[in-house]
């Protein structure tokens, strides 16, 4: 016995050196998110509501997409664009739509997504005035939100990235559906999931409808069920990074661009105020949105990535 003292003494010298060496390169990685500069997400998010509606096979709709891929460009982020089409029940006639990812860190394994839909509705279907029915919406949250949240946290990862990589997906085709035809919406997280069955970040998260001035969050009911990591992850960082806006509750199921990811095992949760007055009407414009909730969505998305 006494000769093996010397040779577990030796084991623990290496383990220690090992353990120190470890803890040296996590020193490396970043454990703060930077700032989220949320003045700066409300001016992005009046930029791009200023384009014009980004209804389907509009002019502006191409417009603002260039617009969100020169954004992330100017982020340092790399740009992949996914061309898919697309026939609603109705015509059966195929269309073009185009899914935009930024990718941060893009050699990293590690990964999370982060998603959005940027398209608006060609109809303000909830419009309280009848004649206003048939014209596309602006989308200030219903759309816009999500992107500026997106856009500004990219900005604010140029110079100092975060500890995994990220994918920063903005969805089309999200509003194609109309009223009663549930099976047209979300064209786009669809056949993205379809399209890349390669795609499996640890966990993620779709931010729709988060800009309302007046926001409460609950735990949207399939989210909670099936991508519990995701919602613990962000309501545990809601919590430490004081936002009020995340409530305890619960919200009922929700069917929106997390839906496809859920299917497919991708732990992906719905982050979505939907109680919104203006909802799906020509009201949706920036002076319904805030800053102050912009700021409050974007400090807890980080804050849950650097928990990953
Ligand atoms: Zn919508």
């Amino acid at each position: 016995m006494r000769r093996l003292i010397p040779w577990y003494f030796s084991l623990l010298v290496l383990a220690a050196v090992i353990w120190q060496f470890g803890c040296q390169k996590q020193v490396r990685q970043p454990t703060r998110p930077p700032g989220f500069d949320q003045e700066r997400a409300y001016s992005l998010l009046q930029e791009i509501c200023s384009i014009g509606p980004r209804n389907h096979g509009s002019e502006t709709k191409l417009k603002a997409e260039k617009w969100i891929q020169e954004k992330l460009r100017e982020a340092g982020a790399e740009v992949s664009v996914h061309e898919f089409t697309y026939a609603s029940r109705d015509s059966g006639v195929a269309e073009s739509f185009r899914n935009i990812t930024g990718h941060i860190r893009p050699a990293e394994k590690r990964r999370v997504m982060v998603g959005t839909h940027y398209d608006t509705r060609s109809w303000a279907d909830r419009d309280p005035h009848k004649e206003l029915r048939s014209i596309p919406i602006v989308g200030a949250n219903d759309g816009a939100s999500g992107v500026a949240v997106m856009l500004e946290m990219a900005r604010a990862w140029k110079y100092d990235p975060p500890p995994v990589g990220i994918d920063l997906i903005f969805f089309d085709g999200e509003e194609f559906g109309k009223e009663g035809r549930l099976e047209d919406y979300l064209a786009g997280s669809k056949a993205f999931v379809r399209d890349h069955p390669e795609f499996k970040p640890e966990w993620g998260v779709v931010l729709d409808m988060v800009g309302d001035s007046n926001l409460r969050i609950g735990k949207e009911r399939s989210s909670a069920a099936r991508a519990c990591k995701a919602v613990r992850k962000i309501w545990g960082a809601a919590e430490r990074v004081g936002s009020t806006a995340f409530v305890d509750g619960f919200q009922r199921h929700i069917y929106d661009d997390q839906s496809a990811f859920i299917a497919r095992g991708i732990p992906v949760a719905l982050v979505i105020d939907y109680e919104y007055p203006w909802y799906h009407t020509t009201e949706d414009l920036p002076d319904k949105c805030s800053a102050e909730s912009l700021g409050q969505v974007g400090r807890t998305i980080m804050e849950a990535i650097y928990s990953s």
